[in-house]
């Protein structure tokens, strides 16, 4: 189908960061044909009105954990290593595939409707939430979360590997791949070699949580002599493309090995502040020439998978973190919600901006409200003003996924009977042991 987006605000997120005023989007099929205006000869099947309508990028989250969300508002208000060892993990030793498949519809219907059309996950039984993905029409890297510490090392690696073989490029390409070594700490380092041969063997990258709290780093020091991303380093992990979550306690040295090793870091201000672990160096990442994606994190720790309120809280904390309010500019916040997603992602080339050749992954503001009157500033109405709620219009590769906020591919009603379902389900599983 050919579709033309007519008279819109374009928020193109290109190099030279262009905002075109009542521009026109071409798409032909899955890509991208014309920014501002179309190409010579395109004849459109279909016109969508862009008046009072500002179009960009589809948003990337980088760190998800996405069936989490069927533990959403179950343990809040605990310290970290509380929530995570007393509840989440117990709730956690009792999924089963199918709390896993239902929990990602949730997700992705949440995601879809906020404008994310990519995202990056770590958990397990993947090949539901592959097939999940598959069916909704978005994007997903999907990483079988991997740790040794009890004696499940291998399994865990082998079905991480399995997944891979089964859906990597699968899904017109949505679909891809990777391995997901949960942490430094969770893994030993004779795990993480295997992990990364792994990896080079597939030639697929890392999702890893790195130096998310104090006491990471400072037991990393004391078992190994050296930080968290260090460690990794020493490994040669940085020999595959690595993203790594939080990066909340990384000194001068280790965003030296970052930027050297082209890890990106993937930045989720607001399970960083709700668990209390931390702000990251943003500015200073950015500076030292890191690629800084953004993310939610698991819907336990957030507790939505909302990349507008993500967006804003990054900017703000940065601002009071290095107590300059010039620091992290809306337009910098906006690149890390898209191109840098991608960059984190190895997907630069397909998506992350407006451009022509790129897939038309592709979301649409509705601008005509109160709080997004007057507009001065496109860029800083998206990162300041607009809220997930604001999204009308989305679409993955051409296809459109939401449509003046009704879901086209999945079933919104149904769907939330079924969460309900499903969670009474786990938590009777979990009780009855
Ligand atoms: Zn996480």
């Amino acid at each position: 189908m050919n579709l033309l987006i007519r008279g819109a605000t374009l928020v193109t997120v290109n190099a030279r960061d262009e905002v075109i005023n009542e521009g026109d989007l071409a798409i032909a099929g899955a890509q991208i044909v014309g920014v501002g205006a179309a190409p010579p000869g395109f004849v459109p099947d279909r016109i969508m009105d862009g008046r009072n309508r500002i179009v960009l990028p589809g948003l990337v989250n980088t760190h998800t954990h996405l069936s989490m969300t069927l533990m959403r508002n179950y343990a809040d208000d605990l310290a970290f290593w509380p929530w995570l060892l007393q509840r989440v993990k117990p709730l956690e030793d009792h999924l089963v595939p199918e709390d896993v498949r239902i929990g990602a519809r949730l997700g992705i219907a949440e995601m879809i409707r906020g404008g994310t059309t990519c995202f990056h996950d770590m958990y397990f039984h993947l090949d539901e939430v592959a097939d999940e993905v598959a069916n909704a029409g978005l994007r997903g890297r999907l990483c079988g979360a991997l740790f040794d510490n009890s004696g499940q090392g291998d399994a865990l690696l082998g079905a991480a590997v399995g997944l891979h073989e089964r859906w990597h490029g699968k899904a017109e390409g949505r679909v891809t791949v990777g391995l997901g070594p949960h942490s430094p700490y969770l893994c030993s380092p004779g795990y993480l070699r295997e992990i990364l041969s792994e990896a080079e063997r597939l030639q697929c990258g890392l999702h890893v949580h790195v130096a998310e709290t104090e006491r990471e780093v400072a037991e990393s020091r004391e078992k190994h002599g050296v930080t968290p991303v260090q460690l990794l380093a020493d490994l040669g992990c940085f020999r595959v493309p690595v993203v790594a979550a939080h990066g909340i306690y990384v000194d001068a040295a280790d965003r030296r090995l970052l930027r050297e090793g082209g890890a990106s870091v993937a930045h989720n201000p607001g399970s960083n502040l709700k668990l209390a672990n931390g702000i990251a160096p943003v500015q200073e990442l950015l500076d030292d020439g890191v690629n800084v994606s953004l993310g939610t994190d698991g819907a336990a720790s957030n507790n939505n998978l909302n990349m507008f309120e993500e967006m804003h809280l990054a900017a703000l904390l940065q601002k009071w973190l290095r107590r300059d309010a010039e620091a992290l500019p809306a337009r910098q916040v906006l690149r890390m919600a898209t191109i840098n997603g991608a960059k984190a992602l190895g997907l630069e080339a397909e998506i992350g901006s407006l451009e022509v050749g790129k897939q038309a992954d592709v979301l649409v503001v509705d601008a005509a409200q109160p709080h997004l009157a007057p507009r001065h500033d496109p860029l800083a109405l998206l990162v300041y003003s607009a809220q997930a709620a604001d999204v009308a219009t989305v679409l993955v590769a051409g296809r459109i996924l939401l449509e003046e906020r009704r879901l086209t591919t999945l079933d919104g009603e149904s769907l939330l009977e079924l969460a309900t379902a499903q969670t009474g389900s786990l938590l009777a599983r979990a009780s009855a042991t």
